[in-house]
């Protein structure tokens, strides 16, 4: 069997948050000009944070890196609250590209400690958001990180706790994990919303589209983006032989033998123009016709920090 379509999955790519997040970055290099400082990759991908440094902005994970008076940009996984302060205290100007999206949980976790809640946060430990979520209290926070983490937790009480997620899970896994919480502990307080955030279901969603249509399914995405793992393992696990890529150069020709029909999606944080790279390599290698599934039209925007409003001008 020759490779004959690619199929693409809607959405994918770009959210609302990374949109924000690599706007900040370049408004404030057009507005204050380079270097411009940002903590930690301003989002987890390779291409996006190559390009902003060759434009002269400034990756550092500690903020000894940063000099006096600079200006810091906030990536958009978002940092505790001693980073904050520590980075005011440094005299830096200060930009926050944290995602809206998880600055609200941000603010549910504060309010609620306040309360005097205990909180179960599900998410993977080490990663940045984690940690950011994490350190907006001073403790009475349990990392949950599997349903068997979920069993053996032990709150110092069963009266006042809540959960809240980290924002670009596995539905499915998270659901499972809160299952648990639930069974275990019937006062929990769950999020209205789910802290899942719009773009992590859109596009879980859109891959279980896919996953009935393709044989193979190429994720375009960097390892380091907890989303784009989360769309390959989900790929994975719907049976279809799945394989996650930075970039065309990725693509190995032997995984398309006896394919005809390839899907391909991307993290939030991957490019459009990655995944134009892909399916430009897919056609040399064969396919003629390139489908577009039907799926929901995202519309979300959030408006950039103060200061950096105004369209960018060149700087002196
Ligand atoms: Fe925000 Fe979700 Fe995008 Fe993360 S993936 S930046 S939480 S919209």
């Amino acid at each position: 069997m020759a490779l004959q379509e690619v199929v693409l999955a809607e959405p994918r790519g770009f959210c609302a948050g990374v949109d924000r997040a690599i706007e900040i970055v370049e408004r404030a290099l057009a507005r204050f000009g380079a270097p411009v400082y940002v903590r930690h990759e301003i989002v987890h991908n390779r291409h996006v944070v190559e390009d902003l440094r060759q434009r002269g902005a400034v990756f550092v994970e500690e903020l000894d890196a940063v000099p006096p008076g600079a200006v810091l940009i906030f990536s958009a996984h978002g940092v505790s609250r001693a980073v904050q302060t520590e980075a005011q205290r440094r005299g830096l100007r200060i930009f926050d590209a944290t995602c809206p999206l998880v600055t609200k949980v941000h603010v549910e976790v504060a309010k609620l400690r306040r309360e005097g809640y205990e909180f179960f946060l599900i998410g993977h430990a080490g990663h940045p958001e984690v940690e950011g979520t994490m350190g907006q209290v001073d403790g009475g926070i349990h990392l949950i990180e599997t349903p068997q983490d979920a069993e053996r937790v032990q709150p110092a009480q069963t009266e006042r706790l809540a959960v809240v997620t980290q924002t670009t899970l596995s539905v499915d896994d998270t659901a499972a994990i809160v299952a648990v919480l639930r069974r275990r502990f019937p006062n929990l307080r769950e999020p209205k919303q789910q802290d899942i955030c719009y773009a992590t279901q859109n596009r879980q969603d859109a891959v279980k589209l896919l996953a009935r249509e393709v044989d193979v399914v190429i994720v375009v995405g960097s390892p380091s983006s907890s989303n784009t793992n989360r769309l390959r393992e989900l790929a994975e696990r719907l049976g279809v032989c799945t394989h996650m890529v930075e970039d065309a150069d990725g693509l190995r020709d032997a995984w398309f033998d006896g394919a005809c029909r390839v899907g391909v999606t991307a993290g939030a944080s991957a490019p459009e123009a990655l995944v134009q790279g892909v399916v430009q390599r897919l056609k040399a290698l064969g396919a003629t016709a390139v489908r577009r599934l039907e799926g929901p039209v995202e519309t979300m925007r959030f408006p950039l920090p103060k200061g950096l409003k105004a369209a960018p001008t060149a700087p002196a």
